[in-house]
């Protein structure tokens, strides 16, 4: 009879372990808290609209990529699968300019080039970073200390370029970064690009994966993706539990043999692999007896390891305007503020290129990062409160959309809006966090191996595994935490 694994969340991690692990011969159920699986990953209709609540780049799209080759081994990117390109991050208006941050580096150096000839220096410094970070190895082929001595000269080999810039990058936080250009544009426009709390390194990293072509987007959203995960999965013959939520992780003699389910009941399994959130993983269902120190650490010392939060929310617009509008741009704002919470700018990511989505009306989706006061506020209010707030902010965010593009404001409607207690009510989010840690200059060690000392046949994997989490931390975590277990139950892992 082959083993049985209980996996803990149905979001792209746990379904992707899933998947490895029925792949190598186990018996695998997945109980979820929620009616659907995706996690995160998820798209929803509102007004016959479809919503894209997640995926707006993906790294790995781009073939023979090793991120690529996971996607595929997982069933997220198939033979039919239509990627499309991101030719440039986003679009910022700043400073009277339209400024667009290109994924090719050439047009890249050219464009912020031409906006600030006074800072060429820098910027040259800046390409040449990323051109040395395109030497990034992600780790999916094996856990980094399974590697042998030659597989890890390798390694080294490939990466030395990256790794000595890391050196130089990790200490940098962006708002010193922003503050080294002359030009008060480029001074803007580099605290705007990503969360300003991160670091020069994961900027670097996520300009690394967009300028080799590696960051696009897929056809029919976050909703297509995560289902092509699921009927991998289920094909191979796993197993959901919707609707059920784990309370208690069972330990007998320092192995996990199972859960407790919120209803009282128990199940049973030979492992236990989490895939939620880390924070509810050790100190709810583990009772903070089996915490990591990277993250204890961490959740203890708020002021260095930022949670990324924020607010999402979603607008129609007829598909004849939107089809004139760029795929993502930045306008700056004041004056809309939640909380003590003040946005500075606003981040708009539009629907039309999708040709699945489009009918009549396409979905604008403004995706803008908060601070963890905001949900310290939110939490504050009242269930009519927080009704009318979140309807405040639509109609402060709807009037700015109006005016940053120029158009009449009843053309946009709210459909939704997201807070960081959404994220939290639907998959138990720590403060609603929709990424992991930030990536900060303070920041100490960078992956967790997912195992914990002194717990036998327990597994962790998720976006939590590495900061700043997403869509491939959670996948090729998955994969990891697939290999350990084959290992430690001597059995051949099979990846596809
Ligand atoms: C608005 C938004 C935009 C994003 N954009 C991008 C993007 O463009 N690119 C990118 O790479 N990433 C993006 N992300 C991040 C990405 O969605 C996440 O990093 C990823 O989906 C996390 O996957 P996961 O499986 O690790 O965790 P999750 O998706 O959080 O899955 C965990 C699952 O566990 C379940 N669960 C929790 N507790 C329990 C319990 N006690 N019992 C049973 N089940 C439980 C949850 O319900 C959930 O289904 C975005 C996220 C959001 C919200």
């Amino acid at each position: 009879m082959p083993k049985s694994g209980l996996i803990i969340g149905s979001g792209i991690a746990g379904m992707s372990a899933g998947v490895y692990l029925l792949r190598s011969g186990y018996d695998v159920t997945i109980y979820e808290k929620h009616v659907q699986s995706g996690g995160e990953c998820v798209g929803w209709a509102r007004k016959g609209v479809f919503i894209d609540g997640c995926a707006h780049w993906i790294v790995g799209t781009k073939e023979g990529t090793d991120l690529n080759e996971v996607w595929k081994e997982v069933g997220a990117i198939r033979e039919d699968t239509v990627i499309h390109d991101n030719e440039y991050f986003a679009k910022y208006v700043v400073g009277g300019e339209t400024v667009t941050f290109y994924s090719d580096l050439t047009k890249l150096e050219a464009e912020l080039l031409r906006v600030a000839p006074e800072d060429k220096r820098r910027i040259r410094s800046f390409i040449k970073t990323v051109k040395h970070y395109q030497r990034v190895v992600i780790p999916t082929k094996r856990p980094l200390d399974y590697n042998n001595p030659f597989q890890w000269l390798k390694l080294a080999v490939k990466m030395a370029p990256m790794a000595m810039e890391y050196g130089n990058v990790k200490r940098v936080g962006l708002r010193e970064y922003a503050k080294g250009f002359k030009s008060p544009i480029l001074q803007e426009l580099f605290l705007r690009i990503i969360n300003p709390n991160f670091n020069l390194h994961a900027l670097a990293y996520t300009m690394q994966a967009l300028s080799i072509r590696d960051a696009g987007t897929i056809e029919g959203g976050s909703n297509v993706f995560a289902k092509n995960i699921e009927k991998t999965f289920t094909e191979l013959g796993g197993k959901f539990v919707f609707n059920k939520a784990v309370s208690e992780i069972v330990i007998e003699n320092g192995v996990a043999t199972g859960v407790w389910l919120s209803n009282g009941e128990t199940a049973k399994a030979d492992y236990v692999i989490a895939s939620c959130d880390a924070h509810h993983l050790f100190y709810d269902l583990l009772h903070d007896q089996h915490t990591p120190k990277f993250y204890s650490s961490r959740f203890e010392n708020p002021e260095d390891n930022p949670l990324i939060q924020s607010v999402f929310l979603a607008y129609t617009l007829p598909v004849e305007e939107a089809k004139k509008l760029p795929k993502k741009i930045d306008f700056p704002m004041h004056g809309v503020s939640i909380g003590k919470f003040e946005f500075e700018h606003l981040v708009v990511l539009n629907h039309a290129f999708d040709a699945t989505q489009n009918t009549t009306k396409v979905c604008l989706s403004v995706l803008n990062d908060v601070d963890d006061g905001v949900y310290e506020y939110l939490k504050g209010l009242s269930r009519e409160e927080y009704l009318a707030e979140k309807k405040r902010l639509g109609e402060a965010i709807r009037a700015e959309l109006a005016k940053d593009f120029g158009l009449d404001e009843s053309l946009f409607e709210l459909l939704d809006v997201a807070t960081p207690l959404t994220y939290e009510r639907y998959t138990n989010a720590y403060h609603g966090s929709y990424q992991a840690f930030a990536s900060t200059k303070r920041m100490g060690a960078l992956m967790h191996k997912g195992i914990i000392k002194g717990l036998k046949h327990f597994y962790f994997c998720g976006q939590w595994i590495m900061p700043p989490g997403g869509l491939p931390v959670a996948a090729f975590s998955a994969k990891m935490s697939a290999i350990r277990l084959c290992r430690e139950d001597r059995k051949k892992f099979i990846a596809k």
